[in-house]
């Protein structure tokens, strides 16, 4: 029987069994909710930012690329109303001494036992809300004075904004047009927590689409669509996926419509991406603080602020998301199996080249020569390490979706088996063609084989 719901706990820990993710600096003890990528964690992260990429920009012709600076100008803070506005509400319990979001006590454990949400036993004493800001601050050169102070950046947007100018003048463009940017951004969250999901530094994956304001509803409209046939087209369940519009109480102060769109994580139905459509507020703040005009002028001259729509992720979300719809276990023959039945294209590994017994030369050139080839344009491994059914299982768990044996048959016909990650069925290959079907093999869709 294939598992439904996977707990946190199980994805924690294959990650660190596996060396996709480790606690930050465990060496001194740790740092809460902060933590490294191992090498399978960086193929995966990658692989993720490459397919964001291409579904922006290589695959479009309205969408410009842009990497920008994580310290900027602190103006630029106060301009987006993160100063004055990027806060969330507190509260500290004077008796467990935890500290909780105050919108968030439904989903907070109190820290006495019988285990409570806080408030809700007589002993918790709980402070008014007061508003915490969210901003690392940072101070710019070597003298720590007032006008030196920065901040790290909390969301990428912000550096898109202020190149509004510059890419409508150098890169030609007129809206409908976007500008797409893939970097680190830090909050210092009140309760971070939940692997992955809520954590101080992660990597934002930001578009920011200007239209003619008359256009903004529907292009609003059609990028939550185009996000959620994303994840549909890298495998996610889609009954695991749901859009979840914000009612007016709960948007932000730019935002003149915002729809989430949830995944079904072990936590609950949570935000796994958003999708906003700010309106012309960030450019005309900009442009008030700036006094640079940040519009577009048309030939005729027509002019307007453009309308901002926004999908905004990040890898860390879309990662756990990942690794919890692939998780799967079973039994198969007398034996338990751990898979991670993740889309060729977001598992870390490609392929395995695995040589049957690793003291035959014979069976070791071969696949040598094969892994050589393949790995110039593939994520490949090879591995000669231990008996072929433990090599199959550490594929399994990462997530590598073909493994290909070099066998005692290869060695008279030149052919190697493919062994399929979901199926597990097998078929023979000539090993001068495996090259050719592993690159079609990646073009072709899948579809997870776990129930919906
Ligand atoms: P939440 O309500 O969960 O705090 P948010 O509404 O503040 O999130 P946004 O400001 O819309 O989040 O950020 C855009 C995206 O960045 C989110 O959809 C999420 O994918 C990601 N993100 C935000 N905060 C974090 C975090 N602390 N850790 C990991 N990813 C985050």
């Amino acid at each position: 029987m294939a598992i439904d719901t996977v707990s946190m706990d199980k994805i924690v820990s294959l990650c660190r069994r596996r060396g996709f993710v480790f606690p930050s600096s465990e060496i001194y003890g740790g740092l809460g909710s902060t933590f490294d990528f191992g090498h399978y964690g960086v193929l995966m992260k990658n692989n993720i930012k490459a397919r964001w990429f291409e579904a922006m920009i290589l695959e479009r012709d309205d969408i410009v690329a842009l990497d920008s600076a994580v310290i900027l100008h602190p103006r630029v803070w106060e301009a987006s109303g993160h100063v004055e506005g990027f806060t969330d509400p507190l509260v500290d319990c004077r008796t467990c001494k935890l500290r909780f979001r105050a919108d968030k006590l439904k989903d907070s454990q109190c820290g006495r036992k019988p285990s409570k949400h806080p408030g809700e036993i007589p002993d918790c004493d709980l402070t008014e809300p007061r508003q915490f800001n969210l901003m690392f601050e940072t101070t710019v050169g070597p003298v720590q004075e007032a006008g030196a102070r920065a901040y790290l950046r909390p969301e990428t947007a912000q550096g898109i904004f202020i190149n509004f100018k510059n890419v409508l003048q150098l890169a030609r463009r007129r809206p409908p047009f976007g500008i797409a940017q893939i970097g680190k951004s830090f909050r210092n969250e009140i309760t971070p927590g939940n692997f992955l999901f809520r954590v101080r530094e992660f990597e934002q994956m930001e578009m920011e689409f200007f239209v003619p304001p008359a256009d903004a509803e529907r292009w609003y409209r059609y990028w939550i669509d185009e996000r959620v046939a994303w994840y549909l087209r890298y495998g996610l369940r889609e009954s695991r996926l749901r859009v979840r519009e914000h009612g007016p109480e709960e948007r932000s102060h730019y935002s003149q419509g915002t729809s989430d769109i949830e995944y079904l994580y072990p936590i609950g139905w949570s935000e796994l991406e958003g999708v906003a459509n700010r309106g012309d507020y960030d450019l005309t703040r900009h442009t008030e603080f700036s006094t640079t005009r940040l519009e577009y002028v048309g030939q005729d001259g027509e002019r307007y602020v453009p309308y901002v729509i926004e999908p905004a992720v990040s890898i860390e979300r879309i990662m756990v998301a990942l690794l919890v719809d692939g998780y799967d276990e079973e039994v198969v023959g007398e034996r338990e199996r751990t898979v991670l039945r993740l889309h060729p294209k977001m598992a870390p590994v490609e392929a395995a080249i695995l040589p049957l017994i690793a003291k035959s030369e014979g069976m070791v050139g071969k696949a040598r020569s094969l892994y050589e080839e393949l790995r110039r344009r593939h994520s490949v491994e090879y591995d000669d390490n231990g008996a072929i059914g433990r090599r199959y299982r550490r594929q399994d768990e990462i997530g590598t979706p073909w493994a290909f044996t070099i066998d005692e048959q290869t060695l008279s016909d030149d052919t190697v088996t493919v062994r399929d990650r979901d199926s597990l069925a097998q078929e023979r290959l000539p090993i001068t063609g495996v090259r050719g079907w592993l690159d079609d093999a990646l073009e072709r869709d899948w579809k997870t084989p776990k129930a919906n």
